[in-house]
């Protein structure tokens, strides 16, 4: 039996309590509260019940008053828009009346206890660490399996089954993560997923108010972003906007057929979002890709109903108020309307102005990446108001450039050179979140046999933490897990060594860790702990040059402090002329953050095979 959330059920009148099928029910309400004094005073409360939409709708406050009652083609939906623009902190009631039945919805509007301009965006300054939740750490075996949910069972040696991690796993390990020296997390989706298969992931959500009762409660949530930041870690949520699990009552049930692209009638997504802004393409490539289904189980959104835009804004702002979060990450964001993803990130940036929105622009060039940020001028007149935006081709070029031999034309770290020259197209490079891989992608150690390069791995740990932008770092990168996206997506998705009761290995533990683990452990350890107070890196501009002696050399500056990265990308020694970066060098010695040595600057450096040294003044 699907579980469903009885708010209220009360029958009142003449004769007091009489059977529950002469009530007016109502099993849904969302948001189940609000907040008074927020910028946007308008509310948008759904309230969803059997035949609910023939009801008289009044309400018991003085000062919120109904703007408008909207009657959807089905009748089990009422959406009640309340002008909140002068009603103070408190609760009242949503009578509804069908003749003789009824029914009274208690309503609140808690009193806000955090200051928009007070919660802290994530920046440049700052390193995330992406966690798939159900792969990480199982903290409450209890809760694996939830009464009533469509997938009901675990199953560890089923990648695409679920394994039983949750929030309280996540939360045992925050201090492995601000050890570790990130400085935020990220979550994939933890709302409810109450889907038949494959709901570990998280993208098919079937209550957008509610956290998945296999990850915790909604209070548990709450308390994670509370102790996270008493950790030093903000927290990033994960959204969906796009499309939701079919699962979801309002795709079950849903409010009226326009609710969903192509009338609610499954059509199948091309993928192919670069039409969006390709001067050339089609309508029919346009349309399909934007109002396509990202699959026949997540019906896509049609967010042009300003039902569905309000809904959705709503729950944002919601999650932002209720747990204090810092940032989302919104799935797919080209895929959705544009007009309607520009207003959602106007409207939670003109609430929270420090806040911070990451847009899963997942484009294979610069160009149609750039298209997405706030204020690019390519996309102008039109605006995204999207801060921040995923560097997917810097993701390609890094998975590859750490193999190759750099030449000063091609090939290894110029491809890195290359296509940082181009940096002019983004309208804030130092917001793009850069990453060697994510839980879509093959890891940077795509095998077993790459996983032990380590000095593969430390050039490129040393680049993703010194170069422009955001860094993002997937959970277990640290300790070299490997897995290529040709195996399925269940092999980029591992458990996390350790994190459940009786694992033979802890890799959370130094000694549970091979002895390679641990160097690139403490690397990655040793070069975050040093970037969290470190405003060369955090806020710097990056001045580079191009290739020589198959050398990458680049700094960043800021107030006085440099950092000057020198990395050989070739397998030979190499003797490096530095009369051309004399600008960017100190006049006789530096040390070098990573061996601790002093390099001393004289006309010609000799660097080691694939060296790297990390000049810090
Ligand atoms: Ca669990």
């Amino acid at each position: 039996m699907k579980r469903t959330l009885l708010i209220v059920m009360t029958l009142f009148g003449l004769f007091g309590f009489k059977s529950a099928a002469r009530a007016v029910t109502v099993e849904k309400v969302a948001p189940r509260f609000w907040w008074a004094g927020m910028k946007n005073p308008e509310l948008q409360i759904m309230l969803y019940g059997d035949k609910i939409a023939s009801s008289d709708v009044t309400l018991s406050s003085k000062d919120v008053a109904i703007k408008e009652i909207v009657r959807q083609d089905n009748p089990n939906y009422l959406l009640l828009y309340a002008d909140l623009s002068e009603a103070a902190p408190q609760q009242f009631d949503i009578i509804l009346k069908q003749g003789k039945k009824s029914a009274v919805v208690p309503y609140e509007l808690k009193a806000r206890t955090r200051n928009g301009a007070d919660i802290q965006g994530f920046t440049s300054s700052d390193v995330l660490y992406l966690i798939m939740p159900d792969r990480f750490a199982n903290g409450n075996p209890e809760n694996d399996v939830a009464e009533g949910m469509l997938e009901g069972k675990v199953d560890r040696n089923d990648l695409f089954a679920r394994h039983g991690g949750d929030l309280q796993g996540v939360s045992d390990h925050l201090d492995y993560i601000s050890d570790l020296g990130a400085t935020a997390i990220w979550l994939n989706p933890i709302q409810e997923n109450d889907m038949e298969s494959g709901s570990y992931h998280g993208y098919a959500i079937t209550d957008y108010y509610q956290i998945d009762r296999r990850f915790g409660t909604n209070e548990d949530f709450r308390n994670l972003v509370e102790k996270a930041h008493k950790s030093g870690l903000k927290v990033v949520m994960d959204m969906i906007f796009n499309h939701c699990g079919s699962e979801n009552h309002l795709f079950k049930d849903k409010p009226s057929k326009d609710w969903f692209n192509f009338k609610s009638e499954y059509v199948q997504t091309s993928f192919k979002t670069a039409s969006v802004m390709d001067i050339h393409a089609s309508d029919y490539e346009k349309k399909i890709a934007v109002d396509g289904w990202f699959t026949q189980v997540m019906p896509d959104f049609n967010q042009r109903n300003r039902h569905v835009a309000r809904y959705l804004i709503q729950s944002s702002v919601w999650w932002i108020e209720y747990a204090g979060i810092n940032g989302i990450r919104q799935d797919t964001h080209p895929y959705a309307d544009y007009d309607f993803m520009s207003e959602w990130c106007r409207e939670v940036l003109d609430e929270y102005p420090n806040f911070n929105i990451v847009g899963e622009t997942w484009l294979n060039s610069n160009v149609l990446v750039s298209y997405w940020q706030k204020d690019s001028r390519l996309a102008a007149p039109k605006n995204s108001n999207l801060p921040t935006v995923m560097d997917f081709p810097l993701t390609d070029l890094m998975s590859k450039a750490f193999d190759e031999e750099t030449t000063d034309w091609g090939g290894g770290l110029y491809r890195l050179y290359d296509y940082q020259t181009q940096d002019l197209v983004y309208a804030n490079p130092m917001n793009l979140l850069v990453f060697l891989d994510n839980h879509d992608t093959s890891r940077f150690a795509r095998t077993e046999e790459l996983a032990q390069n380590l000095t593969r791995y430390k050039q490129a740990m040393t680049f993703l933490l010194t170069t422009r932008g955001i860094p993002q770092i997937y959970y277990g990168t640290e300790i070299l897990m490997d897995g290529d996206k040709a195996d399925g997506d269940g092999c980029l998705r591992k458990d996390f060594p350790g994190g459940w009761q009786g694992d033979e290995t802890d890799c959370f533990k130094p000694e549970g860790r091979t002895a390679l683990q641990n160097e690139a452990y403490d690397f990655t350890k040793k070069l975050l702990q040093w970037r969290k107070n470190n405003e060369a890196i955090g806020k710097g501009a990056l001045k580079h040059f191009s290739i020589a002696s198959g050398t990458y050399v680049y700094q960043r500056a800021y107030n006085g402090k440099s950092v000057v990265v020198i990395m050989n990308g070739t397998d030979k020694e190499q003797e490096l002329d530095l009369k051309p970066y004399r600008e960017v060098l100190p006049e006789a010695s530096a040390a070098d953050f990573l061996s601790g040595r002093i390099v001393s600057i004289g006309e010609k450096l000799k660097l080691g095979k694939r060296e790297t040294l990390v000049l810090n003044f």
